[in-house]
């Protein structure tokens, strides 16, 4: 079994303090509709730049951190024992972006990213393409120097926070007709709108709207990459992002795991703490047998691409790494709600939230059936002496 570095452990202790400062916010932003006075919101977000762990995955020639993957997930392991989406401050701007942005790009949109002055957001889904993106709908037509981009995305995370949208379309005319392309696209712009925001399971302040573009101009400089290029970077996130919501996974587990073995020494039934009985202890055993499983896996997974594994390998365990560690985290949330009787089933209690805020983890970034599609598909034509 490798041990963590000195200067991984520094980095973890750093990510730990951060979001041991952040749970006593939980509560007020539950019943706030997920939001923090702004004055506060604002305060944690310099917080977590002042102790460098925002920008974690940007080489540090862009002004990132440059941490290595491991420290990466180590750092956002931490993040994830916090409930209502506040240790999203700790952000990470799209570690694809700086390979294949222009001067132009880097200066706009990427370098005021990493310091934390614009924000960005992901209109790629559609209402009939989620799970096969590759089945998109919108459309980008060049019009002399400028692209113009139509259709709707759903569930666009963080537009209500975001100054830019990366926009994906298939292209219509050219050489590249039909094939995909992704935009920077400027918030506000003309021709975009929100057509309505839904709530969701969680409470975080973060919103996920559906969002119109109809006819938004953008100039040929505001293509990322080339064209055809768009399911390439859609990729890249992807493989990046599994390995993150994993690390959060470990990080939501561990923090039920802790409360509710609290819980359990503290509550008397019958005379005696829960925690003798017997078939509460099968649900704290269960639990931590299971994230101990998980975090070995997501450890190694992210030792493996420190040490140059191949990518399509990558692909397959982090994709093996995300169905593992977020249906992990589903029945661990699941126990402590248990663990805690009625007092689970409140607002006010850790494992009520994380057994709603955990669903969506089965579910993003790819759900656990196209992770199973994935993982099996590396399977058969890799073999399972590459992934294992
Ligand atoms: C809270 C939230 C935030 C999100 N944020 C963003 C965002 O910021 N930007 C963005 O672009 N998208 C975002 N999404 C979209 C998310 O990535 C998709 O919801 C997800 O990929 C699933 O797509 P879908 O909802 O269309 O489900 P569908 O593709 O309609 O799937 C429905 C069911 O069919 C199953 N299924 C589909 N294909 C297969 C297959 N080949 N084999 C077996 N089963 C299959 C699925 O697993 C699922 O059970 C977000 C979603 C949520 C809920």
């Amino acid at each position: 079994m490798h041990r963590l570095t000195e200067a991984d452990r520094e980095v973890q202790a750093v990510a730990r303090t951060f979001a041991d400062e952040l749970i006593p916010y939980e509560v007020e932003a539950e019943m706030a509709d997920g939001d923090l006075a702004a004055e506060v919101a604002e305060r944690q977000r310099a917080r977590a730049r002042e102790l460098g762990l925002t920008a974690t995955n940007i080489p540090t020639e862009y002004g990132g951190r440059g941490l290595t993957t491991l420290q990466q997930v180590l750092v956002q392991e931490q993040g994830g024992r916090v409930t209502n989406g506040l240790a999203w401050c700790m952000s990470t701007p799209p570690g694809w972006l700086p390979a294949v942005a222009t001067p132009y790009q880097r200066e706009r949109w990427l370098e005021p990213s990493v310091r934390g002055t614009a924000v960005e957001c992901y209109a790629i889904t559609e209402e009939l393409a989620g799970s096969d993106v590759a089945d998109l709908a919108a459309t980008a037509r060049r019009d002399g120097d400028d692209y113009l981009l139509d259709g709707e995305k759903w569930h666009v995370t963080s537009y209500n926070e975001a100054t830019y949208a990366f926009f994906q379309a298939r292209l219509v005319g050219g050489d590249h007709e039909g094939e995909h392309a992704m935009f920077f696209v400027d918030l506000p712009s003309p021709g975009v709108r929100v057509v309505r925001t839904p709530a969701y399971t969680h409470t975080i302040g973060h919103q996920h709207p559906i969002v119109a573009f109809e006819r938004v101009r953008v100039p040929a400089s505001h293509l990322v990459g080339a064209e055809g290029d768009g399911m390439t970077f859609a990729h890249e996130w992807f493989r990046f992002e599994r390995l993150m919501v994993a690390a959060r996974c470990l990080g939501a587990a561990e923090r039920l795991v802790e409360e509710a073995s609290t819980f359990a020494e503290q509550r008397i039934v019958g005379g005696r703490p829960v925690a003798e009985y017997q078939l509460v202890q099968g649900m704290l055993a269960d639990s931590v047998t299971e994230l101990f499983a998980a975090r070995t896996m997501v450890y190694a997974t992210a030792r493996a691409i420190d040490d140059g594994v191949d990518r399509k390998v990558a692909h397959a365990q982090c994709s093996m790494a995300k169905l593992y560690a977020s249906e992990m985290a589903g029945r661990v949330a699941d126990r402590a709600v248990q663990v805690f009787g009625g007092r689970g089933y409140m607002r006010e209690n850790v494992a009520e939230r994380f057994y709603r805020e955990l669903r969506v983890e089965r579910i993003w970034e790819g759900t656990s059936e196209v992770q199973r599609v994935i993982i099996a598909g590396q399977l058969a034509k890799r073999g399972l002496r590459a992934l294992v």
